[in-house]
């Protein structure tokens, strides 16, 4: 069966991304594309087999390098369970990998997003019968606390553990030289809610991830925000909270 390319975009020289899927319903998180000279890293891995595999066809069609790594974001499944089709090291925070060997040991896969499409039907998930049993967990080989700086040839990333009530694990990675800071879910609610409001967004924290040297930031399930923006909705939100607070008082 053969697909179209996947639709990447650029954000800066050596940044591309698959954005998220418009279609909450398709529960499929960005996909950054770090490409350094003779390597491409990928940041998060897609939500399965098929994604992935259009992933790499996508990659090899604009004559990217190979991949080399993938780096996770956090351990929840729509960002992890691509990555046993790339073939290469797993990277991310010591707590990932204990999230992910329990998962393993709990056999968190066919059976738990079967489950979750039993509970909302309008769910779209790309999964074959033959793609889960080529499925495994794959976990982190490199792993990292607190803060680590890694050099791929000509790229640097930064990993940063943000932690937050979405998901203990949760990385923050920095692509030092092109200023692109990629979120994944750190400043989302926990998990389980279909429908998050704004009001339930760790506003605090993404202030704090706020850096100069940063123009854009990417989360799993928005569209890219440049500073600008981050700094509007965090206003936004103070006006907000301002207000709040006078009509309890
Ligand atoms: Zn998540």
């Amino acid at each position: 069966m053969s697909e179209l390319p996947l639709k990447l975009t650029q954000i800066s020289p050596r940044v591309w991304i698959l954005p998220r899927h418009p279609d909450k319903n398709r529960v499929q998180a960005t996909v950054g594309m770090v490409i350094a000279a003779e390597q491409t890293i990928l940041i998060d891995a897609g939500n399965s087999l098929h994604l992935a595999r259009q992933i790499q066809a996508t990659l090899a069609a604009i004559a990217a390098p190979p991949i080399s790594h993938v780096v996770y974001t956090h351990h929840h499944w729509d960002h992890t369970f691509g990555a046993c089709v790339y073939g290469v090291p797993a990277i991310a925070h010591r707590l990932s990998r204990e999230l992910l060997t329990q998962m393993r040991q709990e056999n968190i896969g066919e059976t738990f997003l079967r489950t979750k499409v039993e509970r909302n039907p309008r769910l779209i998930l790309n999964w074959t019968a033959e793609d889960w049993a080529k499925f495994e967990i794959v976990l982190p080989t490199i792993t990292y606390e607190g803060r680590d700086r890694l050099q791929f040839g000509d790229v640097s990333l930064e990993l940063v553990h943000v932690g937050g009530v979405h998901a203990a694990d949760s990385t923050v990675i920095r692509v030092v030289d092109d200023g692109v800071m990629f979120l994944g879910d750190c400043y989302y609610p926990a998990p389980g809610y279909e429908n998050p409001t704004d009001q339930m967004l760790d506003m605090a924290m993404l202030a704090s991830l706020l850096d100069k040297k940063y123009d854009t930031y990417i989360d799993g399930h928005n569209a890219p925000m440049e500073t600008s923006f981050v700094e509007r909705i965090l206003r936004s939100r103070a006006v907000l909270a301002r207000l709040n607070k006078a009509r309890q008082t």
